[in-house]
Parts: C-alpha cells; structure tokens; sequence
C-alpha cells in the first residue's frame, strides 16, 4: 500500500511562546501527503498556512507535535544531516522571490549546488539547463532587478530545483505577479508535479489555483479545517467511498470554497429541508435546461428527462413538478423570445389583457388630466 512520504501529526507551533505577544499559528494541525501528489493549502490570510510550510521544510521546529519525512523526523537530524535534508529533500519558492541581488541570474541557480561536490563548471551548466527549461537562459547574465517579476519567479523556479529535490514547497508563488505570469508560473509548477513527478505543496489564499491540486486542506484558525479530493484529477491518496451527505458537502465546498465545514454542514441540511432534488440533481438539471435553451429538445422530453429515475440518466424529479417546470420553462423560452424581438425593434403580438389594461390606462390618464384642466 502507497504510504505518504510527508505526514504532520497533530502540529502545534507558537510564535513568542510565554509573552504577551504569544500567537498560536498552528494549533493542532494534522496532515497527510502522499508522493507526487499536488497538495493546496489553502486558507485566509494568518490561518497559518506558511507556518505550515517553513514546519516542512525544517526551518520551523513543532512546539508540539511531529513531523514525519520519508519515515523520519527531520528535527532530530543532526545539523550536518538537516542541511543535506533542505538541499535534497526539500526546495522552496517564496512570493518575493529571494534572490541575492549582487548575483547574476546563473549564479543565483547555481549557487546551492556549492556544498555538493561538483565542479564549478558543472554547477553552471545545471543551472544553465534549468534555466533553458524555464525560458530565461537569455537573462543569465543579468542581475535580477533587471528582469520582470515573472522571469525573477522562474528563475527562483529553477533554483529550488537545482538539487533536484523531491518536493517542492511554494508559499503564495504568484502572490506578487499579474495574471498572465501567474498563470505561465502555475503551469510551471503542474508541470514539475506532473512530469518530474515531484510533490508540490502550495500555500495559496487565492481560490482559482484551487484546480491545479490534487487535494486541498482548508485551514482556519491553525487548524485543518476539512479536507477535499478535487474530483478532476486522478487521486494518488486511496479514499473510502463517500456516502450521499459527504458527496453534497464536498460540492456545496467546490461552489462555496471560503465557508468553513461548520457553515457547510448547515447549508448542506438548508438543501435537504428545503428541496426536492440533491445536489447531484441540480447538476443533472442544468445539463438538461442547457439543452432545452439550445433548442435541441422539446418541452415534452424535457418532462420525460425530468421525470425519468436518476438510476436511468433521469433527473428523478416527481412527474407532478417535472409537469410544472417543463411548463415554467416553456413560458420562460417564449417570453425570452419576444424580449429579444422587441429589442429588435419587431412587433411582439400583444395579448388581449395588456390591450385591455392599455384602454385602461388610456382612460384613467384622461380622467385625471381632465379633473387637473
Ligand atoms: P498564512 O500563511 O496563512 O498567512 P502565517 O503562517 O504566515 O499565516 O501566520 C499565522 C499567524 O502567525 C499570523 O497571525 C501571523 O501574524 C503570525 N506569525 C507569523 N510569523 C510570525 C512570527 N515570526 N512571529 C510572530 N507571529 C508570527
């Protein structure tokens, strides 16, 4: 059985310990990652997500708790061994990049291979291929305050992965860059997740990178607060079949990603006093109403499809409501119609009671600017 090569038992770290300004970043956190999964902890601003990661990448040791790496603990290393752990086991990119500004950008990548016993022309010609990999090989002889914030991101890309380490850690990679470098960054690190085959761990607070993971841990408060699977991508960590509640609250968490389990718990209960139909419904039905609006079915198999049990690619609803909805939306089409035509410009036929009310109005403004003459 595949084992997790990462595992946080139940984490606890306190900044100032003892003094009035003591803070409880982590507060019992408890995790499992598993190799070459890509991991999302995800949260608000100071839920302790970085705290988190710095626990990792063993600069930060647990007040309570243990971290697990490939079966051991790093924090009981020796110095020498816990250096040879930070070059080789982990590498880390941080949101403001780090590089040493006095330094040319090929000296920036080569320089942590410097406690390795490799010659110095081999250091640079590693740094150099990474470099190409990542597209800034034109910018190695710059220093980094020429380059844009997204080439300065690949570049520290290229020198977490200099050592070749087996995971990478990224603490809010894109926080400082626009959408465009963002986006060519997270595609960076999906592709060092998916082709190197190297975990990644992602402190984000920042909900659209949610997709690029494999699973996300939603953090509050120090804590985690649930634990999700994304259902698009192949799942690395085995998990038990989920029953029908677990499944409508790991989707009411994919539409609202900021609740807590708690708020989700009640929204998830709202659903089944409220409704008729699940979740799992819900997204059958939108299928269903797309196609109508396309045009490419008709009112009456719109009822069948509604009606039809869910077990037989229906949307199970009672043929009493599928009869009033398929109605509903049939009046709703036509009325969109003639919305659309009378934006054009077109007559729209007018039904005998708004004739009526016109009369109405007609004569009732005559009354009244009568009474006023
Ligand atoms: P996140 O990464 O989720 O934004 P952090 O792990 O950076 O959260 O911080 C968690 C909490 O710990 C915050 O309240 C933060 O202010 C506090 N904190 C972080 N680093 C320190 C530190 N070095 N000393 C004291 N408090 C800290």
């Amino acid at each position: 059985m595949i084992k997790p090569n990462i595992e946080l038992k139940d984490i606890k770290i306190v900044y100032n310990l003892g003094n009035s300004n003591e803070v409880r970043a982590a507060n019992g956190a408890s995790i499992e990652i598993y190799p070459q999964e890509y991991i999302d902890l995800f949260g608000p601003s100071g839920c302790g997500k970085s705290t988190l990661l710095y626990c990792i990448l063993g600069a930060l040791p647990p007040t309570f708790g243990e971290l697990i790496v490939n079966s051991e603990n790093p924090y009981l290393y020796s110095p020498k061994r816990m250096v040879q752990y930070q070059q080789e086991t982990v590498g880390i990119v941080y949101q403001a990049f780090y590089l040493i500004p006095s330094l040319t950008v090929l000296n920036n990548v080569a320089l942590p291979q410097i406690f390795g016993e490799i010659s110095s022309a081999q250091r640079k010609d590693r740094a150099m291929q990474l470099l190409k990999r990542f597209e800034v090989d034109q910018q190695a002889d710059k220093l980094p305050t020429a380059l844009s914030g997204g080439q300065q991101q690949r570049v520290a890309v290229a020198r977490s992965l200099v050592n070749n380490p087996e995971i990478l850690l990224a603490d809010e990679p894109v926080g400082n860059l626009d959408s465009i470098s963002a986006k060519k960054v997270m595609d960076t690190l999906e592709e060092i997740n998916q082709k190197d085959k190297k975990t990644v761990i992602l402190v984000s607070h920042d909900a659209k990178y949610l997709p690029y993971a494999h699973r996300v841990y939603y953090m509050k408060d120090g804590k985690v607060d649930r634990e999700v699977a994304n259902p698009e991508k192949p799942q690395i960590k085995k998990t038990k079949k989920t029953r029908a509640l677990v499944t409508e609250l790991e989707m009411l968490a994919r539409i609202y990603p900021y609740l807590s389990q708690e708020e989700l718990k009640v929204k998830s209960i709202i659903n089944y006093l409220t409704r008729e139909v699940n979740i799992e419904q819900i997204i059958r039905l939108e299928k269903i109403v797309e196609t109508m609006i396309k045009g490419r079915i008709n009112k009456d198999r719109f009822f069948q499809v509604l009606s039809d049990p869910f077990a037989r690619g229906g949307v199970g609803i009672h043929q009493a409501t599928a009869k009033k909805m398929a109605e509903k939306i049939e009046r709703i089409l036509i009325e969109s119609r003639e919305i659309r035509r009378y934006r054009r410009g077109e007559s729209v036929e007018e039904k005998e009671d708004t004739t009526k009310e016109k009369a109405l109005i007609q004569k009732l403004r005559a009354y009244v600017l009568d009474m006023y003459e």
